[in-house]
């Protein structure tokens, strides 16, 4: 069964075409990127290894859509034979609020719910819109499968999701936590627990989702009780530009006293701030501020260090939340790749449990694995995420 997977961003569309009835191999992968804007291009790999990439006259998202078509159906380095190989389609979208708690069938009313989250998802949903209604357009008929971040979020009970302001701005707002790569802290939970040989239903794991964007979460049963992110993936961990958790007041604190408008705040806080901010290098990337900091920057040091701290608080709260702790899973660009950063974050949590093997956690692997000590109460685990596979996943047991 061929699925085809369609993360739509603001200038991009990254695409991954699975045959899942062949041990889920990916066929061909790729995106096309700086839609709209000058020096439009395309990356096309196929399982062969064959690349084609190079610039391309793509103006819009169904542009895009038609392309990868074209591409997936190419004579020299395509996969299909024709497009009706494609049997559903798996589409990323961020928001989808109280009122999508699993992946769904898209239909019009779906649309609807989507569209009523670009306010709180101003950046994501308008353009996830995008990519669907393109795809509805370029291949019509095969069903349209929306996996929403939010959607794992879901089963978080009203204390982990309400903040402490007047109760009607959740009910007459909808302002309340919901989360976001749920999809991730789902696939690498489930995976975790795979790993470890024991069932899903009875673990209490904490995920730490740590890309440019960071996320945790607290897992028991199978179902979230809590993560960092809020309203918006603004709450939280420290993150590559975003500030996480502050001081509301601290907000109101440098509007009045810098003259900032909602709008610099926004991007003051989401584009500015985080590791960019703190590090003082010119840079988001933990690459760059590891490698300033082990040629002697302080500055670089205390922002790894205040980057640490925050996702080992959330670590040792959420271990309160669960009421005890089975799996701590480190995931995405950082969690998967700096064992530098693993080791700083666990560090000095022998005391609840969490031991952590430093010979284990040096060696790179691109497998999922355990870096904990032998017989560590709390096992610690790489897991490698992998959303497109999730979603591909979700896809198919919807439409069998
Ligand atoms: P993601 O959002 O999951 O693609 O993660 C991207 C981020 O992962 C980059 O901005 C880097 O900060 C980080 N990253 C990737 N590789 C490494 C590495 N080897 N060491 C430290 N950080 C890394």
């Amino acid at each position: 069964m061929v699925i085809l997977v369609i993360n739509a961003g603001s200038s991009s569309v990254k695409f991954t075409c699975f045959d899942m009835a062949d041990n889920k191999k990916v066929l061909a992968t790729g995106l096309v990127e700086r839609i709209g804007i000058e020096g439009t291009s395309m990356k096309y790999t196929n399982h062969k290894g064959d690349e084609v990439k190079g610039a391309v006259d793509v103006k819009n998202p169904t542009d895009a859509v038609k392309l990868i078509s074209e591409r997936l159906l190419d004579a020299n380095h395509g996969v299909l034979k024709s497009l009706n190989e494609v049997k559903a389609i798996g589409h990323r979208v961020v928001h989808g609020a109280e009122k999508i708690k699993d992946p769904i069938i898209i239909t019009s009313e779906v649309k609807e719910v989507i569209k009523d989250c670009f306010s709180m998802s101003p950046l994501h949903n308008p353009h996830n819109l995008n990519g669907i209604e393109a795809c509805e357009g370029v291949l019509p008929g095969v069903p349209n499968v929306g996996v929403f971040d939010t959607a794992f979020h879901a089963t978080m009970p009203p204390n982990a999701f309400l903040y402490g302001i007047p109760y009607n701005f959740y009910t007459e707002n909808s302002v309340r936590r919901y989360g976001f790569h749920g999809t991730s802290h789902a696939y690498v939970s489930k995976a975790a627990a795979t790993l470890d040989g024991r069932p899903y239903q009875s673990l209490k794991i904490v995920t730490c989702h740590l890309g440019n964007g960071g996320s945790v979460a607290a897992i028991k049963d199978g179902k979230c009780q809590d993560t960092s992110m809020g309203l918006t993936p603004l709450e939280g961990l420290v993150m590559g530009t975003r500030s996480g958790d502050v001081d509301p007041a601290v907000v109101l604190y440098l509007m009045k006293l810098k003259n900032l408008t909602a709008d610099q705040t926004d991007n003051l806080l989401n584009k500015q701030s985080g590791v960019l901010g703190l590090a003082g290098i010119g840079s988001s990337d933990l690459r760059d501020v590891e490698t300033a900091q082990d040629s002697g920057n302080a500055q670089c040091r205390q922002a790894l260090e205040v980057y640490a701290y925050r996702v080992r608080k959330y670590i040792g709260a959420y271990m309160a939340a669960l009421g005890g702790l089975d799996i701590v899973v480190f995931t995405a660009g950082v969690g998967e790749n700096s064992a530098t950063m693993r080791a700083s974050i666990v560090n000095g949590l022998d005391g609840l449990g969490i031991k952590l093997d430093g010979a284990k956690n040096a060696v790179r692997s691109p497998e999922p694995r355990v870096i904990s000590q032998e017989g560590s109460p709390v096992k610690i685990h790489v897991i490698p995420t992998n959303e497109e596979l999730a979603i591909a996943e979700f896809t198919v047991s919807l439409v069998k």
